[in-house]
Formats: structure tokens, C-alpha cells, sequence
């Protein structure tokens, strides 16, 4: 069933125990912190429900009509469909939600793929499907929190102290299920989210049992307190100023849990360091997550492109050859992001995972992630180098139009042959909250650490190489020459 946005804001109103700073946020649908935001997840529900946007964003399964997301593909067109959902989830908001519904759903969807690599005793696939059905059942919006917190990865010193380990663990268990208690970073999107899974992309110490459980609870879980960054919205003078800032901001919350209570049928990994951690890489889980990311990256780069193109144009500077082959670099950006996404489809498995499910290109999709945490920064210093000094030709904000004598000066003085004052205005407002804005810098952290640190996504591409291959290419050329050839040539000289 596929919800409206309506239902979904109405899901929202459930009593979490959300934070900013000291204050309790009653309502994230009407806060003045989170309300557009929020909105925009209801438009997106809405987009994917309408029945113009239907055949893509979704598909008929179990005699349902689900999101697109929840598709485990068992061809090379069903990995196309998805992207195409994907795609179009993310220009709806240019790539600026990273955590859209469609993200953690998919991890969850290339996870119930290959549910045996949930093997008991320490895991439960029965649980893992009985949870994706669900999720897919009622639309869920899922986000996650798979990271110890930072600097609390080694015990000793809260040990030494008595201090409780702030890091997200097991404190108990009985018959009807496990007690979580600690922290775990970075829930984004969980403010307007339905549930969380917790779980830990990244590897335990082997003796970590109590931190290894993979688990998902609701967003109003009693014990379950989210501590959110300051959010973007509130300090937006207004939309045009603003713009992105104004509700895209998808906020990002860390996880405070305090005496949990996880039912066993929401439980799918405890007690096993390595399988925790495994369960993303050896099912497509990890893939198809990483997947959503590349094809959103690939929508905000289509936003960048038109942005340099316009300001380019906005500076009168567009048609100077140096500046025109600045844009055709970016625009083979672009390109090159396209390429890679549709390469993880051209060159699918159709091996891998087994029992009639196929995935996408892993390596080319770690080499797509490398590439995008990569270059983030560098492209958009493309679009800060074009805008020069523009952004700060203009007003505070657009307030100034409110006094008729400085808005006859700023219209008449600030137009130019390519644009009126509040066009030109518009424009470098909107590339601002790209290049310069809080909102920018908070997206440009986002690109080089969604996916982990570089060395992690480096560690992911290494593990999916065939080295084998590789070392081959080097042995079979120089097995075609040896050292006695060279030397009796040389001699014959
Ligand atoms: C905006 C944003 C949104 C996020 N959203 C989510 C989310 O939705 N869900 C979620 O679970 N997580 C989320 N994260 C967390 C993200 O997964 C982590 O930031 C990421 O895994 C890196 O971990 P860390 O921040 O603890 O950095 P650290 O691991 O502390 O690393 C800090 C720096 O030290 C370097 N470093 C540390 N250890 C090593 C080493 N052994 N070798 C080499 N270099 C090293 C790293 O490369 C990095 O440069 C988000 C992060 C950001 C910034």
C-alpha cells in the first residue's frame, strides 16, 4: 500500500522525543525547526503515489502496490526499474535528501535478498523478512544509526572511570526480547522518519557481543531520545533567501537510548561481532544502499551543472573560452556519474546473490562511491570559483524591497544586461546555499562521510577486487620474456 503524504505527517505525530539544544519538540509537522522539511517529505509520499509518477516509483507484489524501493530484482531490467525510482525520488529534491525513504529501505531490500547469510544462532532471517514485509506493507520511512559514537570506541577509559559505555548495547534479555541502552551516531532523516534500524557498518572487536545487535525500533520507542544538530531552517530569512536551507534540511540526530525494550521479533543480529557486519556485505544489502546513493549524487549534480551554467551566465562570463571550458569539465562530470551509474546496471551480476536474484555491478558501484566522496568538495568549488565575489553584491535578504527608496536603487543598480537585480539576486541566493551556506557545508561533510570514512570505502573497493585477475595480467605478460633472452641478445651486441 502506497501512502499519502497526508498519512505519512499524520505517522509523524506519534510523541517522539526529539531535542534541540534544551527544548522538547512537540510536533515535528508544525515546528517552525523542522515543518518544511517535513513537507517535503509528505510532497515526495504524495509524488510517488500519484498515479502520473506510479509505473516508476512503484510495482505490484503479494497483490499490493508497493514503492519501487522494496523491488528485490531478479533481471537486469528490474535493477533498471529501480534506478529509475531512485532518480526520481531524488530530483524531487536534487539529491539534497540524502536519507530519502528510499535509502535504508533499499539496504533492508538487498538484505531479505539473501537471508540465509542470517545464520542462527546469533541471527534471524525468519525476523529479517518479517520486517522488510512490514516495512513494505505500510510504506515505511526507515533511517538508520550504524556507528559507534565518535571517540567512544575504546572502553578502557570509561572503564577506568565507572562510567557506563556510552557506546549502543545489550544491557539485558529474557523471553520476550533484548534491553538496549547507550548511544549511536547519526540518524538522519530520523525526525521524519518511522522507524530506525541499529546496527554497525563498521567491524567490532570479535569480544564486542553486547555492542553487536542489529535491531529496529520505532521513532517513539520509550527510552528513545533524539538529540538533533542545530537545524538549518529557522535561521532561513525566508525561501528566497534560503532556498535549499528553507526545506531540504533532512537534519541529522544522534540516538539516545536509554533502556530500550526490542522485542525478539525485531531482533536480527545479537551477540556476533563479525556477523553483524557481515550481513551487509555478503547479502546486496550494502549495494543497494550505496546504489540509491550514487543515482542521488547523480541528481545533485545535474542541480550543480545548471547552477554553473547560470551564474556563469548571470556573471557575463559564459562565453569567455576559459570559463566555457570550465563548464564542459563539469559537465563531463556530470556525465561521468551517469556513466557510472548506468554501468553498475550494464554490467550486472546475474550470478550473485543466487536463489533467482541478481544485483548490481558491486565494484562499479564502490568505484562510483570513491569517486563521489572524493570530488564532492572539487565541484563545488567549480561553482564558488564562477560565482566570484556575487553573493556578496547583494542585500541582506530581500527585505530590502520593503522600503520603496532602496528598492528603486537595488532594481535599478543591481540589474544587468543579463538579468533584473531580483533574478540575479534569486540565482546567487539559491548557489550560495549550494556553495557557502551552513546547509553547503553541511552537505559537503555529508558527501565525504555517509558511506564512512575514505579508508572504509577504500576497504569495501579492495574486498570486491579479484586480485587474482589482476596479478594474472602481470604474470602472463612477463612469463612472455625471460631474463636468459635478454642476456644472450645483449651479448649477440
Ligand atoms: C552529515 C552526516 C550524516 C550522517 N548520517 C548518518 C546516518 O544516517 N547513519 C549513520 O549511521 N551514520 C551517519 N553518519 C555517520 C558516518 O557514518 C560517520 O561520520 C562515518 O562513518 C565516519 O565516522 P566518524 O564520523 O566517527 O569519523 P572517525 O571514524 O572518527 O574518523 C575521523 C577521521 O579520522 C580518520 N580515521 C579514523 N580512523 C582511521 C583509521 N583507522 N585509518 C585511517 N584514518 C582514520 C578518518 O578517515 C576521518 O578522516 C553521518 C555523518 C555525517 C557527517
Amino acid at each position: 500500500m502506497l501512502r499519502t503524504g497526508k498519512e505519512h505527517l499524520q505517522s509523524l505525530r506519534d510523541g517522539r522525543a526529539i531535542y534541540i539544544g534544551g527544548e522538547r519538540v512537540d510536533d515535528v509537522t508544525s515546528h517552525p525547526a523542522f515543518r518544511n522539511a517535513a513537507a517535503t517529505v509528505a510532497a515526495l509520499y504524495d509524488m510517488k503515489a500519484d498515479p502520473a509518477h506510479r509505473d516508476v516509483t512503484s510495482y505490484e507484489e503479494d497483490g499490493g502496490r508497493h514503492s519501487i524501493y522494496f523491488l528485490r530484482a531478479k533481471s537486469r531490467d528490474d535493477l533498471q526499474q529501480r534506478m529509475h525510482g531512485h532518480r526520481r525520488i531524488a530530483d524531487f529534491t536534487h539529491g539534497l535528501f540524502g536519507r530519502s525513504p528510499d535509502h535504508v529501505a533499499s539496504f533492508i531490500t538487498g538484505m531479505a535478498m539473501k537471508p540465509d547469510e542470517l545464520k542462527p544462532p546469533h541471527a534471524n532471517a525468519d525476523n529479517l523478512l518479517a520486517y522488510y514485509r512490514y516495512a513494505r506493507d505500510n510504506d515505511l520511512y526507515v533511517v538508520y544509526a550504524v556507528v559507534p559514537p565518535q571517540a567512544a570506541r575504546n572502553p578502557d577509559f570509561y572503564q577506568r572511570q565507572n562510567i557506563p559505555l556510552p557506546t549502543l548495547r545489550v544491557v539485558r534479555e529474557d523471553d520476550s526480547g533484548v534491553v538496549i541502552s547507550g548511544m549511536k551516531m547519526l540518524a538522519t532523516g530520523a525526525a521524519f522518519a518511522n522507524e530506525i534500524w541499529i546496527g554497525n557498518v563498521i567491524p567490532l572487536a570479535p569480544d564486542q557481543k553486547n555492542e553487536a545487535i542489529t535491531c529496529a525500533i520505532p521513532c517513539n520507542a520509550p527510552g528513545l531520545q533524539l538529540w538533533s544538530r542545530q537545524p538549518f531552517e529557522p535561521g532561513c530569512a525566508s525561501e528566497f533567501d534560503s532556498p535549499l536551507a528553507y526545506r531540504y534540511d533532512e537534519t541529522d540526530c544522534m540516538l539516545i537510548c536509554n533502556e530500550i525494550k526490542v522485542p525478539w521479533e525485531r531482533v536480527f543480529v545479537h551477540g556476533d561481532a563479525l556477523l553483524s557486519r557481515d550481513i551487509y556485505v555478503k547479502t546486496p544489502s550494502h549495494c543497494f544502499g550505496n546504489h540509491q546513493s550514487n543515482v542521488r549524487y547523480w541528481s545533485k549534480m545535474r542541480l550543480l551543472v545548471g547552477l554553473c551554467s547560470k551564474i556563469a551566465h548571470a556573471t557575463g562570463a559564459d562565453q569567455v573560452p576559459a570559463v566555457r571550458e570550465t563548464l564542459g569539465r563539469i559537465s563531463a562530470h556530470e556525465a561521468q556519474i551517469a556513466g557510472m551509474v548506468n554501468g553498475q546496471i550494464n554490467a550486472f551480476e546475474a550470478n550473485w546473490p543466487g536463489n533467482g536474484y541478481v544485483c548490481f555491478n558491486r565494484r562499479m558501484m564502490y568505484g562510483a562511491l570513491e569517486w563521489c566522496t572524493q570530488n564532492y568538495q572539487t565541484f563545488v568549488d567549480e561553482l564558488r570559483e564562477l560565482m566570484g565575489g556575487g553573493v556578496f553584491q547583494m542585500p541582506a535578504n530581500i527585505s530590502v524591497l520593503r522600503d520603496p527608496g532602496l528598492a528603486r536603487d537595488f532594481q535599478t543598480y543591481w540589474q544587468t544586461p543579463q538579468n533584473d537585480a531580483i533574478t540575479r539576486m534569486k540565482l546567487f541566493k539559491l548557489a550560495w546555499d549550494m556553495v557557502g551556506s551552513e546547509f553547503a557545508g553541511r552537505h559537503q561533510q555529508y558527501e565525504k562521510f555517509y558511506a564512512g570514512a575514505s579508508f572504509i570505502v577504500r576497504n569495501h573497493s579492495y574486498r570486491e577486487t579479484d586480485w587474482v585477475a589482476f596479478n594474472k595480467i602481470v604474470d602472463d605478460l612477463m612469463a612472455g620474456y625471460d631474463h636468459g633472452g635478454a642476456l644472450g641478445k645483449l651479448a649477440a651486441e
